[in-house]
């Protein structure tokens, strides 16, 4: 042996020592260290963003998605790449959205819009009509059939800025644009504008599901960028002969055949016991998904790589899920749920990343008394990483359905201050991530999960 291949081994023994010889500590700093100095995670985001952009359940995009992450799993030679059949709705935005107000005091001026998803279109000529705004389906109530039929209902409540926590505020503000358009039909609407939730002042309208009633009226509803919305307040103020006219040629299809995408490691000790990182695959056009909820999902893929390249041999079996359909139905996430049943399976834990990939600060836990306080006791090894923000209280749209089976449910929590200005709009590409912490993101949940199996937590 020549003196330049004795030290290449030599480095290489001393930079990967064994996990299983390794301490906790050791384990995980070297979690971070691979991590931070891998460009894999990042350059497969780009790929889904750039390859797979607007991946609506049911589109094409939606299935290179599939079949994009299952090659990368496929590639990793781990134990188990395999799908989870599922329907889903079929909805196309299609290439048409246009929105303007039509002032007789001020004149028409063009404003943004974006077909909210479900959302039938408008047909070639649009939906020209008098507008009614209000700030709640409350108030649309108290207006009543008189007052709303025939016109375009506005809903302009914006997120409160004032309220600590971003998702709060989008999760006090989000009925008008979920149920609103439903509400509005029962009253005769013609149609539906909804201020994009969103607490930038910006020309981009950020879109998301609406869900009408099986068999109620089903009108065309677009949600308005947040500059837009507040202009046709103003103008509205002073001029209520005032009309809003939008063109959409959006649809809705047939169900469609689409899957989840599961790539395991399996467990030494226990591997029937599941411990599950998930992030869901879908995103709505016109964005890229980058926050919502690509870097989820290669998060999930990248914990995988970190324990295949480490060598760290978990007790459990490891599972990564790219979830589809999050935004529409959950159809995934009601499909992931029926197949574990039916395979009798024994899910330990499960964690999903569904809020950006901006910096962590932590992890909510469904877990209570002693287990919690286990838990939080693992905070010491993410303290140096500024990660502390350790709470009670996990869960996610995908893997709630699994807290039936008292599987411990985790949330990874970044920071979430700007997530809203990307969130459902063409802002969100991948652009806004930022390698590091995206990294810091699939390391810190590496770590978490590695330590869990470890203590048994
Ligand atoms: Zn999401």
């Amino acid at each position: 042996m020549n003196k330049l291949v004795f030290t290449i081994i030599l480095v290489a023994i001393i930079s990967f020592p064994s996990a299983t010889q390794s301490s906790p500590d050791q384990v995980v700093k070297s979690i971070f260290n691979e991590a931070l100095t891998s460009n894999e995670a990042y350059e497969n985001l780009r790929f889904l963003c750039k390859n797979t952009a607007g991946r609506i359940a049911g589109t094409s995009e939606a299935a290179a998605a599939v079949e994009f992450t299952r090659q990368v799993m496929e590639e990793m030679n781990i134990s188990r790449v395999f799908l989870q059949k599922v329907s889903v709705p079929h909805w196309e935005r299609g290439t048409v959205e246009f929105g303007k107000i039509v002032s007789s005091q001020f004149g028409e001026l063009e404003v943004p819009v974006s077909a909210l998803g479900a959302s039938p279109g408008t047909g070639k000529n649009g939906v020209i009509s008098d507008i009614v705004e209000v700030k709640s389906i409350g108030e649309l109530e108290t207006l009543g059939m008189e007052k709303v039929k025939g016109k375009i209902v506005f809903f302009n409540c914006p997120m409160d800025p004032a309220l600590e926590n971003t998702f709060s505020a989008y999760g006090r503000a989000v009925s008008q644009r979920t149920a609103g358009p439903a509400a509005a039909a029962k009253y005769g609407a013609t149609g539906v504008v909804v201020r994009s939730l969103t607490l930038a002042h910006d020309d981009v309208p950020h879109t998301g599901v609406t869900r009408y009633n099986e068999n109620g009226p089903c009108i065309p509803a677009v949600a308005i960028s947040t500059n837009g919305a507040d202009t046709l307040s103003l103008w509205l103020e002073s001029d209520t002969g005032l009309k809003f006219h939008f063109t959409t040629d959006c649809r809705n299809y047939p169900e469609t055949e689409s899957a989840n995408v599961v790539g395991e490691i399996k467990g030494t000790v226990f591997p029937d016991e599941i411990i599950t990182i998930g992030g869901h695959l879908d995103a709505w056009g016109p964005g890229e998904g980058a926050q919502d909820d690509g870097g989820g999902c290669i998060q999930s893929i990248e914990v995988l790589r970190l324990f295949k390249v480490l060598g760290i041999k978990p007790k459990r079996t490891i599972r990564a899920v790219m979830f589809m359909d999050e935004e529409m139905t959950q159809s995934g996430a009601i499909e992931y749920i029926r197949w574990a049943e039916e395979h009798n399976e024994k899910h330990y834990a499960a964690l999903e990343s569904d809020r950006g990939v901006l910096s962590p600060v932590g992890f909510g836990f469904s877990a209570e008394g002693e287990r919690l306080g286990n838990l939080y006791e693992l905070k010491k090894y993410f303290e140096p990483y500024g990660i502390h923000w350790f709470k009670q209280g996990g869960g996610g749209a995908d893997i709630g359905p699994l807290r039936k089976f008292g599987t411990l449910l985790i949330s990874y929590i970044p920071d979430t201050q700007r997530y809203f200005d990307y969130h459902h709009s063409a802002n969100d590409s991948f652009e806004t991530v930022n390698h590091r912490e995206l990294q810091l993101g699939s390391a810190a949940i590496a770590s978490l999960v590695y330590l869990i199996d470890l203590y048994d937590l």
